[in-house]
C-alpha cells in the first residue's frame, strides 16, 4: 500500500481568486497564478516517498462557464510545475448532492482506491475547512494553511505555511513508520 499526500488545488498549488469575499476558481490558464513557494516543499514530500494528488471542485465545469479543455491546460501546468502523480475533479454542484463534494470523501476515497492508497498513513493539505472535513471523513490527517476560510469545525493541524506543513507531514510520517525487521 502506498501512502498519499491529497493536496486542495486551490489556495494551495495555485492562488485562490477572490469574487466578493469567496474564494473561486480561475477560468483560464491566463489566470492561473501557481504558488511557486509550494514546489520546493512538495518536492520534499515526495521524495518523502508519497504520492501528491490534488483535489479539486471546478462546478463551472457542468455549468458550462469552465472549458474543459483549458482546464486541462491548466492542469498539464499544475501536473510539470508540482510533479504532480494524478489530479481528482468533483464537476458538480451542491445542488448535485454528488459523493464527490468535499467535506464529502469521494475523490479521496476513488484516489486511494486507483492507487492503492493506505489512507490512515495518508494527509490532506488544504486551506478550507471542507478538506479538514473532508479528510476526517475519509481517515485521514489534515493540515490546513491558515485562511480565511478554516472555519470553525474539525481541524487536526493548522499552519502558517506549505513548507511547515511538509515538515510536519515528513515528521508524523517518520514517527509512524514501522521499523524495518532487525537484520
Ligand atoms: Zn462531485
Amino acid at each position: 500500500m502506498k501512502t498519499a499526500v491529497f493536496v486542495e488545488r486551490d489556495g494551495i498549488l495555485n492562488h485562490d481568486c477572490v469574487a466578493g469575499n469567496k474564494p473561486v476558481s480561475p477560468l483560464s490558464l491566463h489566470q492561473l497564478a501557481p504558488r511557486t513557494e509550494a514546489v520546493e516543499p512538495l518536492r520534499q514530500l515526495k521524495s518523502a516517498g508519497f504520492l501528491l494528488i490534488a483535489t479539486t471542485h471546478q462546478p463551472m465545469l457542468s455549468g458550462g462557464g469552465l472549458d474543459r479543455r483549458e482546464l486541462e491546460r491548466m492542469h498539464d501546468t499544475l501536473r510539470r510545475i508540482f510533479n504532480l502523480d494524478d489530479i481528482f475533479i468533483c464537476p458538480h454542484d451542491v445542488a448535485d448532492c454528488c459523493p464527490c463534494r468535499k467535506p464529502k470523501p469521494g475523490l479521496i476515497l476513488e484516489a486511494a482506491f486507483k492507487w492503492h492508497i493506505n489512507l490512515n498513513q495518508s494527509f490532506v493539505l488544504g486551506n478550507k475547512w471542507q478538506d479538514a472535513e473532508a479528510a476526517d471523513n475519509a481517515g485521514c490527517l489534515s493540515l490546513l494553511i491558515d485562511s480565511p476560510w478554516i472555519g470553525h469545525g474539525h481541524h487536526d493541524i493548522v499552519l502558517p505555511t506549505v513548507a511547515e506543513a511538509a515538515l510536519k507531514i515528513v515528521h508524523l510520517h517518520c514517527e509512524h513508520r514501522p521499523l524495518a525487521p532487525a537484520g
